[in-house]
């Protein structure tokens, strides 16, 4: 689905040369590289601070206890995405309230987010799935009369923009109370273990954020509250000061192979191409199809037939999986993640992907749903 072996081929000699770098200071935890990198993203997004941390699943974490949710506390989010999502609301003792996705984003309906509110509820989730923002102009609204916070799940839309209704932009993840992302391998900003950040533009949550990521600490061995210990070390944060520069390279890549497979594929009665909100760019975490009336199981062992590797993102809703099941949720209840579930392939999508490679994967993906 990724290479991450060209990719590093192209940029070897000064990926090499940025870990030295941390190995011969010895500075591998808070090293300077962490900072840097801290100033570069803070100035790549347009956003007061970035907090570094883990990875993005302890960004979710670290974001929902800093706001001070409380247990039984409702946290609204998608049906359709990652479970890391819904894990740390559950993991906190916070309420996870799930609701369906619109039908061509993919991304939370904000009309079933605002029947979702109860009085019980403190905070969205929208997750900017496959790299594609939600529609946050009407989900921040809904988080404002109901005062509830906003909590971006950003980690497949690094540099995706937001474009608002008057024609400004903002970055995936800076328009809420608290952006998350994650750096792990094959995400769209990838660093070679795991890493993650949190953004914010308000100061005095950005001080929570730092302080709950360590430990509680604000001051050395004095410990304010519960906290955690969530770092990005400093040899990560070095080969991510290296690959910054080249992100939006890399998401103009995506664009280009995901151009090609939509050239392939569009008005084909079988293959529904990924639609391209137009309140957001696309940054291509995936090339996710729906298929209409085909086994598509069928196609994804075709395809690795061929060695074309081709994945289901995500295969069952979050209301369906074991951990997650309870008398809230019955099967039928979100038919349109339902739907997504049973339907959607997602091909390889990353920065190396050639015209040989894009000819040979279309070619195989209509050899099948043409047969
Ligand atoms: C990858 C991902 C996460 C978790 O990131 P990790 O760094 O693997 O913890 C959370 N949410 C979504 C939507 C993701 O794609």
């Amino acid at each position: 689905m990724v290479d991450l072996k060209s990719q590093y081929e192209h940029i070897k000699p000064e990926i090499d040369q940025a870990i030295q770098s941390v190995i011969d200071s010895t500075a591998f935890i808070n090293g300077p590289s962490v900072r840097q990198f801290q100033e570069s993203l803070e100035k790549y997004l347009g956003v007061k601070h970035v907090i570094p941390c883990g990875n993005g699943t302890d960004a979710l974490q670290v974001a929902m206890m800093a706001l001070g949710i409380k247990p039984g506390d409702e946290v609204i989010t998608s049906d359709f995405t990652f479970i890391a999502t819904a894990e740390v609301i559950a993991l906190l003792g916070f309420t996870p309230v799930v609701v369906d996705v619109d039908p061509d984003t993919f991304n939370l309906d904000p009309e079933a987010v605002r029947k979702a509110i109860t009085p019980k509820t403190k905070a969205i989730v929208p997750v900017h799935l496959f790299g594609q923002c939600a529609d946050m102009e009407t989900l921040m609204s809904i988080a404002h009369e109901h005062k509830l916070y906003v909590v971006e799940d950003a980690c497949q839309a690094i540099g995706a923009d937001y474009i608002f209704k008057d024609g400004s932009r903002k970055k995936a993840g800076t328009i809420g109370d608290v952006g998350c992302t994650s750096f792990f391998p094959s995400k769209n900003l990838g660093c070679y273990g795991d890493g993650g950040a949190m953004y914010t533009n308000d100061d005095a949550l950005a001080a929570k954020l730092r302080s709950v990521a360590n430990h509680g600490m604000v001051v050395r061995y004095y410990h304010d509250m519960v906290g955690v210990n969530s770092r990005l070390d400093s040899i990560q944060a070095a080969i991510l000061n290296v690959k910054l520069q080249r992100l939006d390279d890399y998401s103009e890549a995506r664009r280009k192979a995901a151009n090609w497979y939509d050239k392939a594929f569009e008005n084909h009665p079988k293959l529904k191409i990924p639609v391209r909100s137009p309140d957001s760019t696309h940054v291509f975490h995936q090339y996710t199809l729906v298929t209409n009336n085909i086994d598509r199981n069928g196609l994804q062992a075709f395809l690795a037939e061929k060695n074309i590797p081709a994945m289901i993102y995500y295969p069952v809703p979050l209301h369906m999986q074991k951990a997650y099941r309870d008398e809230r949720y019955k099967e039928g209840d979100f038919p349109v993640t339902e739907h997504l579930c049973n339907t959607v392939i997602s091909l390889p999508m990353h920065t190396e992907l050639d015209e040989e490679q894009l000819e040979y994967i279309t070619a195989a993906v209509l050899e099948y749903v043409n047969r």
